[in-house]
């Protein structure tokens, strides 16, 4: 037997709708390249997201059809990104920080018709265009004061929209019908695509606005400072219009001062980035005496959190820091570091060990550990395996059947990391698949020694990665990039880990180097660092 509750598809145009109904006058502010800042309000991001509908439309871009953006974060972005998921068409969002070949392969791979891009990216689509066949037209995000000039004929995203009525209907069309692609950032092999659906995006929206997840709120001011292009976006596009919390978006300037700038003069109350975005602002910080007045809690997730980076917020500025996991194909959210009844009840130092967890299942997920048969392992918070998801938010395939089937027998997909669970439920990575350390038949976790070595203050950034040995198969060397002006020797660092690690897992040897490769997404580019280390022999 049914049951007779309204079947209304779940669509994410009914997430601006509600924005634009009963949170209209909330304001979503915007900062360009030049450092200007622009203010709209959810109306006005409706009704942008409606004409650009009604442009796509005009270009004869149908249901299914693919529309890139290339683009940081901004309010033009959010009604492109609304405007075309609205309509039924496919918003794809390219990364303008990946090389050109791998971008093209995207663009090709996906099959876009449309491009609309920052106009700082002008260069890039200029050499783009002719790798790109399937692209009819370009777009910048900009006026017509503002429009790069090129050697190919593009149109303003202001005149674009101009002329065009702020009515379109919405909708109508199944709620597993295709509403985003981001591909992952390909660190092995091609990069692959992951097609969202409404539904997928609608479910994801409504599980990480649990308190115990992001936990917005219409009395949130929300700085998006992950890119729109990287992992859906943490899903705050949605989730901050769903609670009508007011919503900043920074442009592409990433560094300390502007982020904080940013978040004073707009009144940020919660922000959500990458560990590296953090550490620059907490420098920044540091380097120049700053408080925060408004700044509450900040999430921060695609790589592990350091537990100098919890510390530095919550005892030096009072910000509570809450880590998330996921990745692009978990639309991102999977799991986040909120205490439970029994954690909360902990003394503070106990709490700590659960903070730098990546944290516990959102509702609506299963997650196992399997070894390398597939067998299921104890969630005894020690036996580090194979981390398998399951649940309405994750993907089931990629797009074209790249990779063919990714599912296990039951349905759960494999995520590419190592990792283990505690009896509390708390899911701990220790390594991805592909960075992990065997030494002597058993795992080292890298991510563990690079959160103790980012502990002594003279190291900015820590990274450890796996040489080959003749006995030992491979054994962990750490790399470390010192502060600014700061000085430290090897025998300082493995002084440091001594008593802190296993003894076995003592790096045999450390380098001290200018810089740590970063990736696309801000992440250390591990497989950078190793092809570096080509020739490199251990002491
Ligand atoms: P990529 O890094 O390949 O571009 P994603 O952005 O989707 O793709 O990254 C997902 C990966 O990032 C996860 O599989 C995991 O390895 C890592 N990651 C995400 N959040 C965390 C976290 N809190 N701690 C450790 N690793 C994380």
């Amino acid at each position: 037997m049914d049951g007779l509750m309204q079947n209304v598809p779940l669509t994410v145009d009914r997430i601006i709708d509600h924005a634009a109904s009963w949170h209209g006058a909330r304001e979503v502010v915007s900062r360009d390249a030049e450092g200007r800042v622009t203010r709209s309000t959810y109306a006005d991001i409706h009704a942008d997201a409606k004409r650009v509908s009604n442009a796509l439309a005009a270009e004869g871009i149908a249901p299914g059809d693919r529309v890139a953006t290339m683009g940081w974060n901004s309010g033009r972005h959010l009604a492109a990104w609304y405007g075309a998921a609205g309509m039924g068409a496919v918003l794809h969002t390219l990364n303008p920080r990946l090389f050109l070949e791998q971008i093209a392969y995207i663009a090709n791979h996906a099959g876009d018709r449309l491009l609309i891009a920052d106009p700082a990216t002008a260069e890039l689509v200029e050499q783009l265009l002719p790798q790109v066949p399937s692209i009819e037209k370009v777009i910048f995000f900009c006026d017509r004061a503002a429009l790069p000039e090129t050697s190919f004929a593009a149109t303003a995203f202001d005149d674009w929209i101009a002329g065009q009525p702020a009515e379109y209907v919405w909708g109508g069309f199944d709620e597993n019908s295709a509403c985003g692609l981001c591909y992952t950032s390909g660190t092995t092999g091609n990069p692959k695509g992951v097609l969202y659906s409404h539904r997928s995006n609608y479910i994801h929206a409504l599980m990480t606005l649990q308190r115990d997840a992001l936990g917005l709120s219409a009395r949130d001011t929300v700085l998006l400072v992950v890119p729109m292009y990287h992992a859906n976006a943490w899903g705050v596009v949605y989730s901050a219009p769903a609670v009508g919390a007011k919503l900043v978006l920074p442009g592409q300037r990433m560094d300390g001062e502007s982020i904080y700038n940013l978040i004073e003069e707009e009144g940020v109350t919660y922000s959500a980035a990458v560990p590296t975005v953090w550490q620059m602002l907490l420098q920044y910080m540091q380097d120049n005496g700053k408080r925060f007045t408004t700044l509450e809690r900040v999430t921060i997730g695609g790589a592990a959190c350091p537990e100098s980076i919890v510390r530095t917020f919550r005892d030096d500025y009072g910000v509570d820091v809450i880590q998330g996991w996921g990745m692009t194909e978990t639309s991102p959210l999977g799991t986040v570091a909120v205490p439970n009844a029994a954690v909360a009840a902990m003394p503070d130092a106990e709490q700590m060990a659960y903070k730098l967890k990546q944290g516990r299942l959102l509702c609506g997920l299963e997650m196992k550990l399997v070894d390398d048969d597939g067998a299921r392992l104890p969630n005894d918070g020690k036996t580090p395996g194979r981390l398998m998801i399951k649940g309405p938010t994750i993907a089931g395939a990629y797009y074209g059947g790249d990779g063919g089937d990714v599912l296990d027998a039951e349905g759960f997909f494999d995520t590419g990391d190592v990792s283990t669970i505690d009896a509390q439920g708390y899911m701990q990575i220790t390594d991805r698949a592909k960075d992990v350390i065997k030494s002597g038949g058993e795992w080292i976790s890298s991510i563990e020694i690079e959160n103790i070595a980012l502990g002594y203050s003279p190291v900015a950034v820590a990274a450890v990665v796996g040489v080959a040995h003749p006995k030992w198969d491979e054994r962990p060397i750490l790399l470390c990039q010192l502060k600014p002006g700061a000085s430290a020797v090897a025998s300082d660092l493995i002084a440091y880990l001594d008593g802190k690690i296993a003894k076995w897992w003592m790096p045999d040897d450390v380098l001290f180097v200018d810089e740590i490769p970063l990736g696309p997404t801000g992440k250390i580019d591990k497989r950078a660092i190793r092809a570096g280390l080509d020739g490199y022999a251990l002491p």
